[in-house]
C-alpha cells in the first residue's frame, strides 16, 4: 500500500471505531483491505473485552477468503493489535497489518482500566516467533494523533 492508500485505509477504520463508540462499545476498528490497496473487503468495530475489532474481523475473513488470497490482503486497524489479535491474523494467514498508533500510546490513555488492561507486547515480537513473514507498518505519525483523539475523554467516562 502506498502512504496514501495507507492514510485513507486509517481514516475509514478510525471512522468505524468512532461507530463502535456511538453504540457504547470500545472506540477501535479495522478494516480488510484487498491486495489492489484500495478497495476495502470488510470492516469491524470493537464489540467487547474478548471480542476485538481485528481478531473478529481476521476470524470472519478466513471464513470467507481463502488463506492464499489473504496472505496478500492488508488488515488496517486504529492501534497496534494485541497478542491475541496478532495471533488470529497469523492463523488467518493475512499477510500484512497496518496500524496507526502504538500500544504503548494505548497504555498511556487506558493504563490498567478493568474493561481494557493493555497487554503491552508489541505486535512484530509475536509475528517474529512465527514461521512466515507478515509484514507491519506503523506507528503512522501523522495520523497517531488523530486515532488518539477518538479515544480522549473515553476511558475516563467509562469509570472504573
Ligand atoms: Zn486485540
Amino acid at each position: 500500500m502506498n502512504d496514501a492508500q495507507i492514510v485513507r485505509a486509517l481514516r475509514r477504520a478510525d471512522q468505524v471505531a468512532r461507530r463502535a463508540m456511538a453504540m457504547g462499545r470500545h472506540p477501535f476498528g479495522a478494516v480488510l483491505v484487498a491486495p489492489d490497496g484500495d478497495t476495502v473487503l470488510a470492516e469491524q468495530g470493537n464489540i467487547d473485552t474478548v471480542q476485538h475489532a481485528e481478531a473478529t474481523l481476521a476470524r470472519a475473513a478466513s471464513l470467507e477468503y481463502p488463506a492464499d488470497y489473504l496472505a496478500q490482503c492488508t488488515l488496517v486497524t486504529t492501534f497496534e493489535p494485541c497478542a491475541m489479535c496478532a495471533g488470529t491474523v497469523y492463523w488467518a494467514n493475512i499477510g500484512r497489518v497496518v496500524y496507526g498508533a502504538e500500544e504503548s500510546a494505548l497504555l498511556a490513555l487506558t493504563g490498567n482500566h478493568p474493561e481494557n488492561p493493555t497487554l503491552a507486547l508489541p505486535c512484530r515480537e509475536v509475528f517474529a516467533r512465527g514461521q512466515k513473514t507478515i509484514e507491519v507498518i506503523g506507528p503512522v505519525p501523522e495520523l497517531a494523533d488523530e486515532m488518539v483523539a477518538t479515544h480522549r475523554g473515553f476511558w475516563e467516562s467509562r469509570g472504573r
